[in-house]
């Protein structure tokens, strides 16, 4: 029988031990539901950058072979826990499944909150225009990314997702600068545009993403990782 496809990307740089961890239990798990998939790993050099979640997941969606129905945008520090929850299968909604994480006590941290694990149709993907390159560091690129798909003319659905979470350091954004104020109210500014219509999101995001591929790695017969330098 043919299934949709699905196209799992996940941001990434720095974070060996989850990474370990995270591809054979999402292999393990995507297989057990019967889901027809892949995962692209998308990966930040090292180049003394800030972190750019948007601008990441815009190249692994780009870098993919146009043979997918559905996205699935996913924190590698987020684990599927519970089996009657966490349900992969296609939707033609945009669904948002991480809804009970252990990092926010196992409850939404806010009713707006997309981030963690959101899924939807290719085609929204490309009509919301992908994540803004604009973000930097921590916080707010996914609630901009659930506004754009609201733009779009998508409504997000939910579906219970129970996961746990792996522990990290608390904001590692930048290889050696530490996250100030200026660029949390930078970030809280564009989504304030973003929200009133002020910032174009046409203009912003998988439209105008400028990168090159430094390395891509075979990770199984799945999952590849594409290193990327992003201008
Ligand atoms: N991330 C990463 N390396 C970093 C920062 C972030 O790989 O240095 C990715 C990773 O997929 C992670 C997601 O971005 O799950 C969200 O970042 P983080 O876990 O730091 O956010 P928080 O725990 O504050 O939600
Ligand atoms: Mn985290």
């Amino acid at each position: 029988m043919d299934s949709e496809k699905l196209l799992l990307v996940v941001p990434y740089r720095d974070r060996e031990e989850h990474l370990s961890l995270f591809v054979p239990h999402m292999e393990k798990w995507l297989k057990a539901q019967g889901i027809d998939f892949n995962i692209i790993i998308s990966e930040q050099s090292k180049d003394g950058e800030w972190f750019n979640k948007g601008s990441l997941i815009n190249c692994g969606f780009k870098e993919a072979d146009k043979v997918y129905d559905y996205v699935c945008i996913h924190d590698i520090d987020m684990l599927p826990c519970c089996k009657k929850t966490c349900d992969y299968s296609y939707s033609a909604s945009s669904i948002h499944l991480a809804s009970r994480v252990q990092q926010f006590g196992y409850k939404m941290p806010g009713k707006n909150y997309t981030g963690g694990v959101i899924m939807c149709p290719v085609d929204i993907y490309i009509k919301a225009n992908g994540f803004s390159n604009l973000y930097r560091g921590w916080g707010k690129e996914d609630i901009d990314f659930g506004f754009r798909i609201r733009k779009a003319k998508s409504k997000i659905s939910k579906r219970d997702g129970k996961y746990s979470s792996l522990e990290h350091q608390k904001q590692k954004w930048h290889p050696d600068k530490k996250f100030d104020d200026k660029m949390l109210q930078s970030n809280k500014q564009l989504l304030k545009n973003m929200i009133s219509g002020k910032h174009d999101f046409r203009k912003d995001g998988l439209s105008n993403i400028k990168y090159k591929i430094l390395n891509t790695e075979i990770i199984s017969s799945k999952t590849k990782k594409i290193t990327f330098d992003i201008r």
